[in-house]
């Protein structure tokens, strides 16, 4: 295999980005890498292994940053804040962010870039309808500012590709960006059409929470239990904010000492304090299958160590058995969840280590194999498979992590010409010379 070339370059100003900008060197921009779907840990040998010879790296994580709430409560930041640290900022000030990706020390901005979501996403929705505006360098180097009020621009092929969107509007994320607001155009962009530089997005007032850890048996044998959570949970997304899952398997990955003492599933919700009686009369204590002996409370703290510290011991121990993420992003129709479940049930007889966990309340879970390096061929198959009945069910395979690398080569089903014709409209009116992020998705060829 030939020797590939990686450059790293690290930016500290607006200056040194501009003047990175203007040498025109094909550039992927990086905030605090945890996408994903980049495989950042081998990213050397990845990208030999596509043909890539040479690479730039260029490291936003240490720009300058700064936030302030303005006078609409609006929180307006820039440069590489994390979700960690505007949670503490908009809390000083009384205010809460409504974005909440499991993973806090990823920058807001890329979060932009990727389209993120999160736990929050069950009660507040998502990012692209909190953002008022996004700063970004072009590749003139030019700052220039978006709107979410006002319509993008009509480029060629617009219409068809908005028509093509409308199918996956009741998703997080389709497997192709939304291009209906301006914003849209850096929303799950993932940096290849400009550098954000600075962002204003809604936030809420700040209330307490209340949060809840429901036991369950493991969905393995039923999930009778987990369907009923499901079905009667969507009706209070004005009162819960956040529905997840944790499985058995994910609770083994936990250090000792962060064990949950289950044997079984959790589910856990976060709950608007000043609702909690209400939430309880009319939903933990209405459950025909769930006993009131195994609903019970946890602090905020305890329960986002625990969601947190689940994907990231996951990820940890894949990259030390060398092996790339092979997860899933998929989320479906509420009508379509089961089905999901039952492919998820056949992918624990093939003898691979396993877990389930995620976005439970929005039918949007990461199905992670944990294989060793013989047993990874295995899992890519499944996954071609998976993605090809997501197709048929109409679900969206990449729901929140974005395509990046990883997910290239299960995307080609999910594009058409609308799409493909649409992307290249973009990249010669947004980047001509093709310096954002070049082997990004919207480079992909349709094949004859
Ligand atoms: C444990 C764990 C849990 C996670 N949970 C969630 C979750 O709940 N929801 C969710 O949505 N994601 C989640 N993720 C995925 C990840 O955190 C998000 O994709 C996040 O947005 C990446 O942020 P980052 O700063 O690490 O970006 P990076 O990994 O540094 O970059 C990601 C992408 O954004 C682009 N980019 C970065 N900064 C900029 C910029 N300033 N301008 C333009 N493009 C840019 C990069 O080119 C790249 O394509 C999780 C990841 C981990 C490891």
């Amino acid at each position: 295999m030939k020797i590939m070339k990686l450059n790293k370059l690290t930016l500290k100003s607006i200056a040194d980005l501009r003047s990175h900008i203007l040498s025109k060197t094909p550039s992927f921009y990086h905030s605090s890498m945890t996408s994903t779907v980049i495989p950042y840990d081998s990213i050397e040998s990845y990208l030999s292994s596509i043909g890539i010879a040479e690479f730039t790296m260029v490291d936003l994580s240490t720009m300058p940053n700064f936030m302030e709430i303005n006078e609409r409560g609006e929180l307006v930041i820039s440069g590489a804040v994390t979700w960690k640290d505007a949670k503490a900022f908009c809390r000083s000030k009384g205010r809460d962010i409504m974005t909440s990706p499991t993973e806090e020390l990823a920058c807001i901005l890329a979060g932009f870039a990727t389209s993120a979501t999160g736990e929050r996403f069950f009660g507040f929705g998502g990012l692209r309808e909190q953002v008022v505006s996004l700063e970004y360098c072009n590749a003139k180097a030019e700052t220039c500012e978006l709107q979410a009020t006002k319509p993008i621009e009509d480029y060629t092929d617009l219409t068809e590709y908005q028509k093509s969107y409308e199918h996956f509007s009741e998703f997080k994320n389709a497997p192709f960006p939304r291009m209906v607001q301006e914003t849209d155009l850096l929303i799950g962009t993932e940096g290849q059409l400009g550098v954000i530089t600075g962002a204003t997005l809604k936030t809420t007032e700040l209330n307490e929470r209340t949060y809840i850890f429901i036991k369950l048996p493991k969905w393995e044998e039923s999930i009778k239990p987990h369907m009923e959570v499901f079905h009667k949970v969507q009706a209070f997304r004005d009162q819960v904010f956040s529905c997840e899952l944790l499985d058995s398997n994910s609770l083994k990955v936990l250090p000792s000492e962060e064990q949950v003492s289950s044997s079984g599933d959790l589910i856990f919700l976060e709950v608007l304090t000043g609702s909690f009686e209400e939430v309880y009369e009319k939903l933990l204590g209405e459950f025909d299958f769930i006993s009131e002996e195994d609903i019970f409370e946890i602090s905020a703290a305890r329960c986002h160590a625990l969601r947190m510290n689940v994907p990231r011991y996951t990820f940890e121990r894949n990259a030390r058995m060398g092996v790339v993420k092979k997860g899933t992003d998929v989320q479906v129709k509420s009508a379509n969840f089961e089905e999901l479940f039952e492919i998820y049930r056949s992918w624990t007889k093939l003898g691979v280590e396993y877990n389930l966990f995620g976005h439970f309340g929005d039918a949007h879970l990461h199905f992670n194999f944990m294989p060793t390096k013989e047993q990874e061929e295995v899992c890519q198959e499944q996954l071609l498979q998976l993605y090809k009945k997501v197709l048929e069910l109409g679900g969206s395979p990449f729901a929140e992590h974005g395509i990046g690398l990883i997910k290239q080569k299960f995307i080609k089903n999910y594009l058409s010409s609308t799409q493909y014709d649409f992307f290249k409209v973009l990249k010669q009116e947004m980047d001509p010379e093709n310096i954002f992020f070049p082997v990004g998705y919207l480079n992909l060829k349709e094949k004859a």
